[in-house]
């Protein structure tokens, strides 16, 4: 397909690789789009409707991807818009996660949920809008792009909260910004002595490998503790040109990682989970997440059931590497966060052990040993040179035995206001 993209293009090599030429000849149109796979009257019709709502773009490079042969290609669902994206159900919610209510203000990119980290949105732009995001209301929609003025506030937000350690830029695409504004960005960030590492959350390397530059690894290369994790859903979108650009960031010492989501007919099968997280280890990148789908508008189709995530950690656990084994969770709707899911292990306890079972089926009991209370080691001062690092949040307050506190319960119960 890449020499037909080319051509219809009239696209040189160099041009073909070079990431603004890429992202300028995104594909947005039903026009465009015909020109590269077969479409029929009612799929163009139904396309141009579904675009209505969120719009198309497709990197040249991502589009000759697609096997234009096969309406289930899973480059395809990722890229093309179906009418099932117009379909609404009464759970779908606009911002499922809470991302905004957990914000300072409406106009500010960041949400801070966690105790000492922070999701800072630095861009609105993606080299290709993903028919599965969870962000729709927000990418490639004017509305919410960031101005260097929202940008600053953000970074004052970081630098007036001395628990954040931990700063994830992300988007959009967090590497859709020029090399200079991110430069400056990890420059005023990594200045706040608090400030630890800095994540950065990018599709590049998948839609858009181009991006990845000789520039762009000197100034991640050049700051303390940049972090980068990228989306690979599939594995086809494991090329020659994917390749090269994480083996770029790897050999700017960038440690990867990759986040997947779940996919209705894109990827819920453990053979194809599996071969991603082998070829992903083989790119020296560790798989991260797998998100189980989110309550966002128009994504019903894609959604899958939660026991098929499960059911796919199960197949993954003791069957292969441990490295090439993701977290699945479940991005709770309500602004919870994400909840780790999975298979269960342990069978059951008793007073002087635990019963466990292994991938194959074996169970076996661990003796507990027969005397043990957990004490604070005398000699250590960690506590108290870093008073920060003890957590009072859910469960943590109810093991801190400085506190008398024997339960968590939620605000306004009932049977509390009953007299
Ligand atoms: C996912 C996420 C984070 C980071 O979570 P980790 O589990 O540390 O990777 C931080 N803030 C928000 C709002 C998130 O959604
Ligand atoms: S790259 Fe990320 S933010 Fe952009 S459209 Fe895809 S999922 Fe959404």
């Amino acid at each position: 397909m890449i020499s037909k993209v080319k051509d219809c293009f009239n696209a040189s090599n160099e041009e073909f690789s070079d990431w603004n030429w890429q992202y300028r000849h995104r594909i947005t149109t039903v026009e465009e789009l015909e020109k590269l796979i077969p479409l029929s009257e009612p799929e163009k019709e139904d396309i141009r409707k579904a675009l209505e709502v969120f719009p198309m773009a497709i990197s040249p490079y991502y589009a000759s991807l697609i096997d234009p042969e096969d309406p289930g290609c899973p480059i395809r669902m990722q890229a093309v818009p179906l009418l099932a994206e117009l379909q609404k159900s009464s759970w779908e919610l606009e911002d499922p996660l809470c991302e905004d209510s957990d914000s300072p203000s409406e106009e500010s990119c960041i949400t801070h949920r966690y105790p000492d980290r922070v999701l800072f949105l630095i861009s609105n732009r993606c080299g290709m809008y993903c028919r599965h995001c969870t962000r729709k209301r927000r990418v490639g929609n004017r509305e919410y792009d960031y101005s260097e003025k929202v940008i600053r506030e953000g970074i004052e937000y970081v630098r007036e909260h001395p628990e954040v350690r931990d700063v994830l830029l992300s988007g959009g695409d967090a590497l859709l910004v020029s090399d200079e504004r991110l430069d400056w960005l990890l420059r005023e960030l990594f200045d706040i002595p608090h400030v630890e590492i800095v994540r950065i959350g990018t599709r590049a390397p998948v839609t858009l490998p181009q991006r990845i530059t000789p520039e762009l690894c000197e100034i991640l290369g050049k700051y303390p503790s940049v972090w980068l994790n990228t989306h690979f859903n599939h594995p086809k979108e494991i090329t020659p040109e994917a390749k090269k650009a994480m083996n770029m960031l790897s050999r700017a010492g960038i440690p990867l990682g990759n986040q997947s989501v779940l996919l209705r007919g894109v990827n819920d099968c453990p053979t194809i989970i599996k071969k991603l997280c082998h070829e992903l280890l083989r790119i020296k990148t560790r798989p991260y997440y797998l998100y189980q789908c989110d309550l966002s508008f128009g994504l019903e189709h894609f959604r899958t059931s939660v026991a098929r995530g499960i059911e796919i950690i199960e197949m993954l656990r003791g069957h292969t590497s441990g490295l090439a084994v993701p977290t699945f969770v479940v991005d709770a709707p309500g602004g919870g966060g994400k909840i780790p899911v999975g298979p269960n292990y342990l069978i059951s306890n008793s007073d002087n052990g635990v019963t466990l079972r292994n991938y194959e089926g074996v169970i076996c009991m661990y003796s507990e040993p027969a005397e043990y209370s957990a004490v604070c080691p005398q000699k250590c001062s960690i506590c108290d040179k870093h008073p920060g690092l003890k957590s009072d949040t859910g469960l943590a307050k109810l093991y801190d035995e400085e506190n008398d506190i024997i339960s968590l319960e939620p605000e306004g119960l009932e049977r509390k206001l009953r007299f």
